[in-house]
């Protein structure tokens, strides 16, 4: 009877962990098939200059609208990309994607591609962007590669000169996320950054937290005085933006500016803004 009761007790939580398994073997699945059938596409979301009022680049977001479960937002399934290594074929698709697309835009204005560290480690990724430039044909200085503090944790040699190689193709490394990963301020003097971006959960809360606006502060400075850009994510109010300005940022983004937007419409966006701002 103990035994059975014991069954019993395990049968009554299991069906969830099991769904959960069962979803993700799914995923996994049909991530297999979402490249080839179309299913991914790229959202690109607008980045203020604050200083001279103009939209200065546009972020590539990943989207997978999947034909049964709707709208699958990257932070469920990249991890699952990343696990399985899905993540190199998916990650060389959006930077050839993003390329070609900003190549139609005003050449004053950048594009921004986010990577996993899973692609330092298992791909040639400098390759990647080498050939993601040559095809598209755009100017390597207008592409910015995004990575997040897990690509440095592990100290790898081969991202350190991956790094270093990229930088010399002429393009951009930026810091995504400051402030909530293992941050480490050697990485910032041991890497080849252009510029951080300072990540949401600090900026939302500027105006409420005093311990917020003082690590926001002391980033500024942190970044001026290291020569270094710095982006604002995550802006909603009209509040945040007027003091991210007076603090003396570079670059605010987040939903008061643009929410992301598809290729077409960052399109009409960016040639709208360029034209209004050369008109005023
Ligand atoms: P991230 O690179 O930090 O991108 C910013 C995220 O914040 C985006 O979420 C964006 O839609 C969201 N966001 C922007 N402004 C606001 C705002 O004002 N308020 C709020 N609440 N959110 C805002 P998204 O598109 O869901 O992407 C989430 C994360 O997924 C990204 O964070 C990035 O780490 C990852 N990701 C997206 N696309 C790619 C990709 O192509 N490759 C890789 N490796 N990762 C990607
Ligand atoms: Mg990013
Ligand atoms: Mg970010
Ligand atoms: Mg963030």
């Amino acid at each position: 009877a103990a035994k059975d009761s014991g069954k019993n007790n395990f049968k009554s939580y299991c069906p969830e962990m099991e769904q959960g398994l069962r979803f993700r073997r799914e995923l996994e699945v049909e991530l297999r098939h979402a490249l080839t059938r179309g299913e991914l596409e790229l959202a690109f979301q607008p980045l203020l200059h604050l200083s001279s009022g103009q939209i200065s680049g546009c972020e590539a977001l990943i989207r997978w609208k999947h034909p049964v479960r709707g709208y699958i937002p990257p932070s469920e399934f990249i991890p699952v990309a990343e696990e399985t290594g899905l993540i190199g074929t998916i990650g060389e698709w959006v930077l050839k994607t993003a390329c070609k697309a900003a190549v139609s835009w005003p050449p004053h204005i950048k594009v921004a591609v986010n990577l996993s560290p899973i692609q330092f480690r298992t791909r040639d990724i400098v390759s990647e962007v080498r050939a993601a430039i040559a095809e598209s044909e755009i100017a390597a200085d207008r592409i910015e590669l995004e990575i997040t503090e897990s690509a440095l944790i592990d100290d790898s040699k081969l991202t350190e000169v991956a790094l270093f190689e990229l930088r010399s193709l002429g393009v951009s490394i930026v810091l995504d996320d400051f402030g909530t990963g293992y941050s480490s301020l050697n990485y910032l003097r041991k890497y080849p950054f252009q510029k951080i971006k300072i990540d949401r959960s600090f900026v939302g809360e500027i105006e409420t937290s005093q311990d917020c606006l003082t690590i926001v502060e002391i980033t500024l400075l942190l970044a001026k005085r290291l020569d270094l850009l710095i982006t604002a994510e995550g802006v909603e109010t009209v509040e945040q933006l007027n003091l991210l300005k007076a603090l003396g940022c570079t670059q605010a983004q987040g939903y008061l500016i643009s929410r992301p937007l598809s290729a077409a419409c960052i399109l009409d966006f960016v040639r709208t803004q360029s034209g209004n701002a050369q008109a005023a």
